[in-house]
């Protein structure tokens, strides 16, 4: 059975037993939702136009006109068929991965990949294996080996982040569509940190390289660059609509409020257009990197998470101190975050950084290693 049979039997189940599941308008007086003080009407008063809260899950009467608006524009700007609003990063990709990959299913999965991207595979028990970070080589090994066993029904899957949050390296994401084509595996992406930062009209790492055709689904966040409450998974319309009648996250959740959604609306317009942040931002990346060497200090990845590898824990954290003394904020990162003995200053580079900042910044960071 091919994944695409294998949901749309189960989805044809479900419409036989009368279980099946989408998205309802709401109409008449509202005896459905957890409104129950009335008070997510109370936005009308103060002269938002839309609710302040969700009042429900989005298969009850959480579901309003605005998300239609908000899934199409995202599902647009991906290229993509389809796109669904989560409540968050974590939830989207502990439901995503818990929902799409079952018992016998195998998983290649990054090292370093995001502690939900762990907890959606806890929760699928499906087989693991763990690549050493963007190691082709190593993927391409479980791959084969998996490949060759050929077990029929059993679906191969590759999940990778494309911009490593701790680590501010960029994935060879188009070698990977590739090795997961060669070897029948379906690739995930999570692009939390990308998402608004990369390609024409900033819709991430998968846009850049031009390989959505190529990828399953990919998760996205509005909590790191988009600056909005919730996020969304984009994929084929098969596929969010097995995740509507599936996806336990979804389903047994209150639907972000309408009014989240209005700023949607609002901030994706923005960012399409705004490619002059874009630009100040891998400006500002360039610049604090360079200067950053010329003082001797290697940081990890090439991207604007700007990682300062210490080691040790107390190290790491008096470095932190003396910069936050100095007026920048700065925090140490230590693990289960990160691995044992690769405690670091996770530095990031904002659009609106200004150049004296950032060159000020780098002098800090050098001195703050040299003081101990
Ligand atoms: C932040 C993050 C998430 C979770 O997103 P939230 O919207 O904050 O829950 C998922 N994956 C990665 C790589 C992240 O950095």
């Amino acid at each position: 059975m091919t994944l695409h049979e294998r949901w749309t039997t189960t989805l044809d189940q479900l419409r036989a037993q009368g279980r099946y599941r989408q998205f309802a308008l709401p109409s008449g007086v509202d005896f459905t939702s957890n409104d129950y003080l009335g008070y997510a009407k109370r936005s009308h008063e103060t002269r938002m136009d839309v609710s302040r809260s969700g009042t429900a899950s989005r298969l009850l009467r959480g579901h309003h006109a605005i998300w239609d608006e908000v899934e199409s524009t995202l599902a647009s700007w991906h290229g993509a068929e389809a796109a669904l609003m989560m409540t968050s990063g974590y939830v989207a990709n502990e439901g995503l991965i818990s929902t799409l990959m079952e018992p016998g299913d195998w998983v290649a999965g990054d090292e370093l990949n995001h502690a939900c991207i762990v907890d959606g595979l806890r929760l699928a028990r499906c087989r693991r294996f763990n690549y050493r970070h963007n190691d082709l080589n190593h993927l391409e090994e479980g791959l084969r080996a998996e490949a060759e066993r050929n077990e029929p029904g059993r679906q191969r899957f590759v999940l990778t982040e494309s911009v490593f949050s701790m680590d501010g390296d960029k994935t060879p994401l188009r070698e990977i569509a590739n090795l997961a084509d060669r070897y029948g595996a379906y690739l995930i992406v999570d692009e939390a940190h990308s998402t608004g930062c990369y390609g024409p009209t900033g819709a991430g790492c998968i846009d850049e390289a031009g390989i959505r055709p190529q990828v399953l689904a990919s998760m996205h966040t509005g909590g790191k660059a988009l600056a909005l409450p919730g996020a969304y998974i984009v994929g084929s319309r098969l596929l969010k609509e097995y995740l509507t009648n599936k996806c336990r996250h979804l389903i047994f959740t209150t639907a972000l409020a309408p009014a989240v959604g209005a700023w949607w609306v609002k901030e994706l317009a923005r960012v399409q257009s705004d490619s002059d942040s874009r630009a100040r931002l891998h400006e500002n990346t360039r610049l604090f990197r360079t200067e950053l060497s010329a003082r001797g200090i290697q940081a990890g990845g090439t991207e604007y998470v700007v990682p300062v590898i210490v080691g040790e824990d107390a190290p790491a954290v008096a470095a932190a101190m003396s910069l936050q003394k100095q007026g920048f904020d700065v925090r140490a990162i230590r693990p289960p975050s990160v691995p044992l003995g690769t405690s670091r200053l996770r530095i990031s580079i904002h659009a609106d950084h200004d150049p004296a900042t950032l060159i000020r910044l780098a002098g800090a960071v050098a001195e703050s290693l040299h003081h101990d």
